[in-house]
């Protein structure tokens, strides 16, 4: 279908990009770079009456880093972090996600930005963020805030975002250097949603335990999820197959997905435990590089 007919207006600040979100009253849409609210526009999912470019906004496309993490800009595109080569000592994790996430030309276009506010619960970065304790600086008509990942994702494609909100920025904490990370998930066709995935990391204590493991889940549940039990079940241990398989049981234990025309609830339960299985490997097959 045809889009509907839009005004169609291009900020050249944050402050314009928020005043005319007020302006609109819950009647404009931000555009970044289009790869979900086009087809949504097309299939009349979403029908405001003003389309908010950012094209012209600078700045929101600089990755930064820093002692103290890694900031990715709103506009930064999946080809930026895929380019960006400092990322993959800097955030390795993220420099993984990229080759999960949809088509290059998708990538060529899609931003950090729309994927955070598009909440999708099967995609990568609302994931990554979840699992990093990363932070979403967001800009509103009361001024600049700071949410939490963690409450972030209310719901699916729902996240904590008013009409007059933009996404300006996300804040992911350091990576220590021989921090250990996975990152496994199912789709049917390469560059489709995860039917199930899981990113994990753990630093390893002197004798060889894992500490601090933090564990996510996408594409099972209404949101992007910690696996707080099963950050349980690792912590302190020895990354070895006896403890893998608790962790596996433990995850299909505490999800509880939806079926849906991809997969049913059972389908992609144990999709997940296997997706784990499969990220715990790759984490521990860094140690053994390392030793
Ligand atoms: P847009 O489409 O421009 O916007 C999406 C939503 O976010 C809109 O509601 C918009 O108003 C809002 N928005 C945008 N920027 C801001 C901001 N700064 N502040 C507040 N609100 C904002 N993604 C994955 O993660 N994994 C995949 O495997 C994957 N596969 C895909 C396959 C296909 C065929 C397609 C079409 C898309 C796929 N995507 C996938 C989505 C893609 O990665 C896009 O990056 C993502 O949908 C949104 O980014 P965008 O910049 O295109 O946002």
């Amino acid at each position: 279908m045809k889009l509907p007919p839009l005004e169609y207006v291009a900020p050249t600040s944050v402050a314009e990009t928020v005043a005319l979100l007020a302006q609109a009253q819950g009647d404009a849409k931000i555009i970044s770079g289009g790869q979900s609210l086009m087809p949504m526009l097309a299939f009349r999912l979403a029908s405001p009456k003003i389309l908010i470019d950012l094209r012209h906004v600078p700045d929101l496309d600089r990755i930064t880093v820093g002692d103290d993490g890694v900031t990715l800009g709103a506009k930064v595109r999946w080809v930026d972090i895929e380019q960006d080569l400092r990322l993959r000592t800097a955030h390795p994790l993220l420099a993984d996600m990229i080759k999960h996430v949809a088509h290059y030309q998708i990538r060529n276009r899609g931003t950090v930005g729309g994927s955070l506010a598009h909440a999708d619960p099967a995609a990568e970065m609302p994931a990554i963020a979840v699992t990093c304790d990363a932070a979403l600086e967001i800009a509103g008509p009361e001024g600049s805030r700071t949410v939490p990942a963690a409450s972030f994702f209310i719901g699916p494609l729902l996240a904590a975002l008013g009409p007059s909100d933009m996404i300006v920025a996300v804040r992911l904490p350091a990576w220590p250097a021989r921090r250990r990370r996975g990152l496994a998930e199912f789709a049917r066709r390469k560059g489709d949603f995860a039917m199930a995935g899981v990113a994990l990391f753990y630093d390893l204590d002197a004798d060889g335990r894992m500490e601090d493991p933090h564990v996510g889940a996408f594409g099972v549940a209404d949101t992007p999820l910690r696996l707080r039990e099963v950050e349980s079940v690792l912590a302190g241990k020895k990354p070895e197959p006896a403890v893998f398989a608790r962790a596996v049981e433990t995850c299909r234990a505490s999800v509880d997905p939806p079926s849906d025309i991809h997969a049913d609830s059972d389908y992609r339960r144990a999709l997940l435990g296997t997706m784990l299985e499969q990220a715990m490997l790759q984490a521990e097959r860094q140690s053994r590089d390392d030793a």
